[in-house]
């Protein structure tokens, strides 16, 4: 048995380390201060970060749902995963739950009313009737705004609660960018908690490594 346990050490040596998962900080310092931030205040500044505005859909009861979020990010490239982030009080965050799977369609600059009815505008037909958007099935199944300049149809592969969000990591099944490229239709954005759209826009090369 003694020559046993040279082998296995070389064997075990010789296995690629592997990054240790980064343990959470406890973000307790000496040198940096830690205040109390007003959630009015927050949702001010946060304000200043322009996003895109877009709906997130989803199926309960065999009847398409969906709500306005500006929460998205990309996660990974590969494998393809975003994230959006959805208030656990939010009528739709329990069926994204149940289901395990959502879409999210990217408004166009002409969809300024899907993204307040979709927000609950006290409009007709409202939320409770998709606020009669056209729409239709996906690659998935799962339902599509006619009109919007990119969709993507995703599994739900990990979920965290953060706060009073939920965060649902989606694993992309689908996308398309529903005809945007031929079309050039603008985005809708969302900026200082109103909307914008590009009337001059004045584009420039990245000189920084972008993120492909
Ligand atoms: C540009 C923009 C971006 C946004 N981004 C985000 C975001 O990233 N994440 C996010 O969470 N929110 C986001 N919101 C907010 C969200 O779209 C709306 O605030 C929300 O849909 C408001 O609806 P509500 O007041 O009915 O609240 P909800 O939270 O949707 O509903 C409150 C309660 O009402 C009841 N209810 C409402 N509708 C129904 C229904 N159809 N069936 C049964 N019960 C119902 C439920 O009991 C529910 O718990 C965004 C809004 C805008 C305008």
């Amino acid at each position: 048995m003694a020559h046993v346990a040279p082998m296995t050490e070389t064997i075990l040596s010789r296995a690629r380390p592997r990054p240790a998962r980064p343990r959470p900080a406890s973000g307790r310092s000496r040198r940096l201060a830690s205040v109390e931030i007003e959630s009015g205040r927050f949702r001010q500044i946060m304000g200043r970060f322009a996003t895109g505005v877009t709906v997130v859909t989803t199926i309960a009861d065999v009847r398409p749902q969906g709500i306005t979020v500006n929460a998205l990010s990309s996660v990974s490239l590969e494998p393809p995963l975003i994230m959006v982030a959805l208030d656990r009080r939010r009528f739709i965050t329990p069926m994204v739950r149940e289901l395990g799977r959502y879409a999210v369609n990217v408004l166009g600059e002409d969809q300024q009313a899907l993204s307040d009815c979709f927000a609950h505008a006290a409009v007709k037909p409202g939320r409770e009737d998709f606020c009669g958007a056209a729409w239709h099935a996906g690659t998935t199944g799962l339902p599509l705004l006619d009109g919007a300049i990119a969709t993507l149809e995703c599994t739900v592969v990990e979920t965290f609660s953060a706060g009073d969000h939920d965060l649902f990591i989606g694993r992309v099944d689908a996308l398309d960018d529903g005809g945007a490229a031929e079309a050039a239709v603008g985005p809708l954005l969302y900026f200082r908690r109103r909307y914008l759209r590009i009337e001059q826009a004045a584009d420039a090369p990245v000189e920084g490594k972008p993120e492909a």
